[in-house]
């Protein structure tokens, strides 16, 4: 094709995307602070002013998953990066990981580890359930040759949050390494990353940190620092490999890939604010955002997928009311009001709703206007 046979329809031009309010699954509103920030001027990766800012932001995630690990830092690429990322370096064909499943991105989680040539010991729950501890415990008892117990710590799919103290404890009584899913966790919702023993943890920018999507911290134990040393296999993907990504964000600053700098200035800023606000002030602000959503939807008569101790704050799934076309609803609160809410996924598409109060969209100003919309919208 020339330039003279591109001849669009309509005269192409610089992209303005409407002002939405972001209230699904993620990613979040961008909090304006992010926004100046990515605006700011391109620096090469290698420039000792960004090196600076990089450490900076290593210290920064270490105190949003509270830990020490030395191994802490943003991998360039969404949630799903820093997932495979965890498993490919951890895993050696031939491994036994079991994965507890309940919901979309567990399920996920057994699809990495059969990438790699492990072996998944799937323990199932019900959609809208935890992982069940016991039922942990019972896997791990008939499979003492276990290597890797995998769970996710917020079930973005149906707004579960597992009891991840509880699970780590349970794998390590059975000398496991764990890898914990935080992408709709981290700053909305408590994660105590050493005092848990954690082993292997990843996250998304795109959610409580309110970022853009694009990034993925990830932070790894001294034990998974040494397993992936001490491999006689190379790791299944020069990407994500550990030991060659450190080269770059370690002290040696050795070209990897071209980190990309103006996303990364925007975490850093998102990491700011949290800082400033404080983990325990965030955590407590995505609680009282829930209950006042929480207090407005039974207003209206629609009731939570969840039981009430394992619901998360931030991802809120509802049942749709009977007799009401679902798509129709998200489709006008788009359309008329700017608003997106989420469907269900996999065994729940067509059943439930989910309003994210992650990151910028926790907001009293916009629980309001969400269920001033939703009453519209449903009258
Ligand atoms: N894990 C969970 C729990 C998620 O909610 C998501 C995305 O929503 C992912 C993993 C994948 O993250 P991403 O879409 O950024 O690749």
């Amino acid at each position: 094709m020339t330039t003279d046979d591109f001849r669009p329809e309509k005269k192409i031009t610089t992209f303005y995307p409407p002002q939405r309010i972001l209230m699904g699954p993620g990613p979040s509103d961008t909090h304006p602070r992010v926004l100046a920030a990515l605006a700011r001027p391109t620096l090469g990766h290698l420039d000792p002013v960004f090196t600076d800012m990089m450490e900076e932001l290593k210290g920064l995630l270490r105190y949003a998953f509270q830990t020490a690990n030395l191994l802490t830092f943003p991998v360039s690429g969404p949630g799903s990066v820093g997932m495979e990322m965890c498993f490919v370096n951890m895993i050696v064909p031939g491994d036994k990981v079991v994965v507890c499943r309940n919901g979309v991105f567990g399920g996920r989680m057994i699809e990495n580890v059969e990438r790699c040539g492990g072996i998944p010991v799937v323990v199932e729950d019900k959609w809208g359930e935890p992982v069940d501890p016991q039922k942990l415990e019972d896997a791990l008892k008939s499979n003492p040759d276990t290597k890797i117990v995998a769970f996710v710590h917020a079930e973005t799919s149906t707004g579960v949050q597992s009891d991840a103290k509880t699970l780590c404890e349970i794998a390590k009584k059975y000398g496991c390494l764990t890898i914990m899913d935080t992408v709709t966790s981290l700053g909305g919702t408590p994660i105590y990353m050493d005092e848990w023993g954690v082993d292997a943890i990843y996250s998304g920018s795109q959610k409580c940190l309110s970022c853009p999507p694009g990034l993925s911290p990830v932070s790894f134990s001294e034990r998974v620092a040494n397993l992936v040393k001490g491999r006689t296999e190379k790791v299944h993907s020069w990407f994500m490999d550990i030991n060659l990504l450190l080269g770059y964000w370690g002290s040696s600053r050795t070209y990897h890939h071209t980190a990309p700098t103006n996303s990364l200035y925007g975490l850093h800023e998102s990491l700011v604010m949290l800082y400033e606000e404080g983990l325990e002030h965030s955590w407590a602000r995505h609680r009282r955002n829930h209950e006042a959503l929480k207090a407005g939807l039974k207003t209206l008569g629609i009731e939570y997928v969840v039981a009430e101790p394992y619901r998360l704050p931030q991802l809120n799934s509802v049942h749709v009311p009977a007799g009401i076309d679902e798509k129709e609803v998200r489709r006008r609160l788009l359309a008329d009001y700017n608003l997106e809410i989420g469907a269900g996924l996999g065994d729940f598409a067509g059943k439930i709703w989910r309003f994210g109060l992650m990151g910028n969209s926790s907001k009293i100003e916009k629980v309001i206007f969400c269920l001033d919309a939703l009453e519209h919208v449903l009258a």
